[in-house]
């Protein structure tokens, strides 16, 4: 379960991206964001796993105080907490299997991973993340050799050999075709159902929101303007 508590988040610089944030979301939920460029989605998700830390208030992951978190626990919080991201950062030189065990061994790890450190454990789990994404035909290729949407499938793989309790997708599909970006979509919430992985993703659309969200969120000014399931979006517009 995540919980925001009247979290705020300035950024050095001054600005609001986060104005006293209440809101909870229980395991398994997925969970869209909605709202313009700079409404603070992307401050939202990542303040889950520490990437950005909140200036105030209290937010609580599985029960823990994350603004209170050693280095250690730190570590410990960004194990369970898998990372998409628009341009999905993978290495580019580095074969698909390599990049998806990564998230297995750790992003600090690289050097793990170049020199085979890891047991057969690791490597089956790591297959068996590309079989769930229909990608498995690609292990040895080069990721900079996949197209975007196999790119940003491997990089579902890459999260769920991290065996995630939450996965956070920061606009997966904002540089993919309409058809590619809904095969994403469509293996985002599978995985979400199948393993029960608290999943929230930020969207740019409102109708791809609504075909996949159990709940949407929308945010303005660094605030929660919406908070319903996707068939309350068409009666309140
Ligand atoms: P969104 O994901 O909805 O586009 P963001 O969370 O990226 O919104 O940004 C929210 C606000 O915070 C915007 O005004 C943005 O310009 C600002 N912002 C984002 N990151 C930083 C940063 N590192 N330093 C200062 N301001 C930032
Ligand atoms: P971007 O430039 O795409 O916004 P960041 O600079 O925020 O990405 O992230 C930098 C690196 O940190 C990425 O390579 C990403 O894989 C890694 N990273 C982000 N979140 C996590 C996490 N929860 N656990 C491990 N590594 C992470």
């Amino acid at each position: 379960m995540i919980e925001y508590n009247d979290v705020s988040l300035v950024y050095p610089n001054g600005t609001k991206a986060l104005q006293n944030i209440n809101l909870t979301i229980n395991q398994g939920e997925f969970v869209v964001i909605v709202g313009l460029s700079g409404a603070g989605k992307s401050t939202l998700i990542r303040s889950i796993n520490r990437l950005v830390t909140p200036t105030a208030g209290q937010l609580l992951v599985d029960n823990q105080d994350i603004l209170k978190l050693n280095t250690k626990q730190l570590r410990q919080l960004r194990t369970k907490v898998g990372m998409i991201f628009q341009h999905h950062n993978l290495v580019k030189r580095s074969t698909v299997i390599k990049n998806v065990i990564a998230g297995r061994l750790g992003y600090t790890n690289t050097l793990k991973s170049i020199l085979n450190l890891y047991s057969k454990q690791d490597l089956q789990l790591a297959y068996d993340s590309l079989k769930r994404v229909n990608i498995e035909e690609k292990v040895y290729t080069r990721s900079d050799q996949l197209s975007g949407g196999q790119q940003q499938r491997v990089s579902i793989a890459r999260v769920l050999t991290q065996q995630p309790n939450i996965i956070l997708a920061d606009e997966p599909v904002a540089s993919l075709d309409p058809p590619t970006s809904h095969q994403v979509m469509t293996y985002l919430k599978r995985v979400n159902r199948e393993d029960n992985i608290t999943t929230i993703v930020n969207l740019h659309f409102i109708d791809m929101a609504m075909e996949y969200a159990d709940r949407i969120i929308g945010m303005r000014d660094g605030k929660i303007v919406f908070d319903g399931p996707a068939s309350m979006v068409n009666e309140s517009t």
